[in-house]
């Protein structure tokens, strides 16, 4: 068990807390407020202890000078002073006097959120590269140290795995509860089906390893499914394939053949658009010059038919083609069959969790990961670099 922020005497002291601010920008405004939402438990808590507060967060990736505007945190502090309803301090320097005062000036309770990690990286990926230098620095603006970023643990950056290794440190509550969906994945209650789609089963490789002995079905949909089928010598048209994973799918076949389910039919078309003419067809039917960009109303049914006993579900990636409207039939569906009859539903990676939320089911699911490569990482088994350096309790 790692340290929590729970296990810190906080009151009077410097908390450095990693968070994960990086949200989605449209023209300098914040479309997508959910992750900064996320971390107001640890902020507040850290708050009500008397700590002060100093956050740290990357957002975005700078690489040229005109990145720096385009991703500067003072959208960020002022929004989360909104949601506080209160004074956030914003310290435009990643280091130097400025910085170093608004520290020093912090009284309990009070908060200042810190320019851009990834300011740093103009000049030599000092913060992506976890140069020692930085992290020494960074780390001596506070006393302890609390991780509460998840969707970047699997990085070795010096925000996170570098002020870790210097100063005591922690987890936040976020991080926390990411920990404790994610792990009981790896006890889970049985049936455990894990529904698997996206685009490529090369992205998939070490999930699918490291669960497929775990789970009692594998479902697959989305572009992955039609290596699958291609691996069986069933014709897929023009659907994605990746012939290099032929043999990694042939042998999963025939070493699991009673866990993995695929589908059975297609909503197919010539075209990747909504007003394309589209049909839905056993897999056999599929033309040549047709892909199929979701899996079709029969392969729904026998999934939901299979799911029905289910006790845990892991999901990742969608069956379809989510951001087309007319194919997001299956992974809607398959949704709404799960989240409506109390069974333990936990989704994990990007394209799942931005297509479960907006068609209105993130009330509805167990919990969704706020991981996209960490979650995956994590599932593969893999030690997360900003994880495993937190002290243990
Ligand atoms: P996640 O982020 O949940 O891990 P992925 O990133 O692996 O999911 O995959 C998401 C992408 O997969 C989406 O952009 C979606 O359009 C694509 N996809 C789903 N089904 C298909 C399909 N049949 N053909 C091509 N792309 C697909
Ligand atoms: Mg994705």
């Amino acid at each position: 068990m790692k340290k929590t922020i729970k296990n810190f005497e906080l009151k009077g002291k410097r908390v450095i807390i990693r968070v994960d601010f990086n949200v989605p920008l449209q023209d300098g405004v914040i479309t997508d407020d959910s992750r900064i939402v996320k971390s107001l438990p640890t902020i507040r808590y850290a708050q009500e202890q008397g700590a002060k507060i100093i956050l740290l967060s990357h957002l975005g990736r700078i690489k040229k000078e005109e990145d720096l505007a385009k991703y500067s945190l003072q959208e960020v502090a002022s929004h989360l002073a909104n949601l506080l309803n209160q004074t956030v301090y914003f310290s435009n320097q990643t280091r130097g006097k400025e910085l170093e005062d608004a520290v020093q000036n912090l009284k309990e309770g009070e908060i200042l959120l810190v320019q851009n990690t990834r300011y740093e990286d103009l000049d030599g990926k000092k913060e992506s590269s976890n140069d020692q230098e930085l992290a020494s620095y960074w780390a001596k603006l506070g006393e302890i140290f609390i991780n509460d970023a998840f969707a970047t643990a699997h990085r070795s950056h010096a925000s996170n795995v570098g002020i870790a290794s210097i100063l005591p440190s922690g987890i936040g509550l976020l991080m926390e509860k990411e920990l404790t969906f994610l792990s009981s994945l790896q006890n889970p209650e049985h049936p455990f089906y894990v529904i698997l789609g996206g685009s490529k089963v090369s992205d998939k490789i070490g999930v699918i390893q490291n669960l497929i002995s775990k789970v009692d079905g594998l479902f697959i949909g989305g572009g992955m499914a039609f290596t699958f089928l291609k691996a069986k010598n069933i014709s897929v048209g023009s659907s994605l394939v990746e012939d290099d994973f032929l043999p990694f799918c042939q042998n999963l076949l025939a070493t699991y053949p009673e866990k993995i389910l695929l589908p059975v039919d297609v909503h197919a078309s010539c075209q990747m658009t909504q007003e394309g003419e589209s049909r839905i067809i056993p897999i056999a039917d599929i033309k040549d010059e047709e892909a199929a960009y979701d899996i079709g109303s029969q392969s729904i049914s026998l999934y939901k038919e299979k799911l029905r006993d289910a006790a845990t579900i892991f999901w990742n990636g969608p069956l379809g083609v989510y951001e087309i409207p007319k194919y997001q039939t299956a992974t809607k569906e398959l949704l709404d069959f799960i989240t409506s009859q109390g069974k333990k539903v936990i989704l994990g990676g990007g394209d799942i969790a931005s297509a479960a939320v907006n068609l209105g089911y993130e009330e509805k699911v167990t919990y969704i990961s706020t991981g996209g490569g960490a979650t995956l990482e994590y599932l593969e088994g893999k030690e997360l670099p900003a994880i495993q350096v937190i002290q243990d309790q």
